[in-house]
């Protein structure tokens, strides 16, 4: 892992999340990851699944192997565990395509059907 990666920062509001500080509904939860509902969901099922440890996006936390897989094997877990079969998986990344908040989360929508391409 590079030096200084990982770290939580108290300033960032999912840190906040996952330390237990700020509130959150809490839907699915192990020891890499923390899976709770989106304050503004945009399908019946809108979970932002986040990494324990801190990184700004899909590609910082790229650099971390084990914290990648463990986030999609959050993922897996999560959909499994409410069987779901049809889900789209999103990781804005950077503010042009709307990322707001800059600790690494995986949309996971659900249950209604959705158009493509994105707008
Ligand atoms: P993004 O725009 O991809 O960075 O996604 C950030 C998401 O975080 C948005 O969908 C927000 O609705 C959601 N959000 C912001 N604050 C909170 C919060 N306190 N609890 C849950 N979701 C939040
Ligand atoms: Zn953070």
């Amino acid at each position: 892992m590079v030096p200084g990666m990982g770290e939580p920062s108290a300033e960032c509001l999912f840190c906040s999340i996952v330390a237990g500080s700020v509130p959150a509904t809490k839907r699915y939860e192990d020891e890499h990851c923390l899976a709770f509902e989106d304050l503004n969901p945009q399908a019946p099922t809108h979970v932002l699944v986040v990494p324990k440890k801190h990184f700004t996006d899909v590609a910082d936390l790229a650099r971390d192997p084990d914290a990648a897989a463990g986030l999609l094997a959050g993922v897996r877990a999560f959909v499994g565990q409410e069987g779901l079969t049809d889900f789209r998986t999103v990781f804005n990344t950077g503010v042009e395509v709307g990322q707001s908040v800059f600790h690494t989360h995986a949309h996971v929508l659900a249950g209604r059907p959705m158009g493509w391409p994105p707008g």
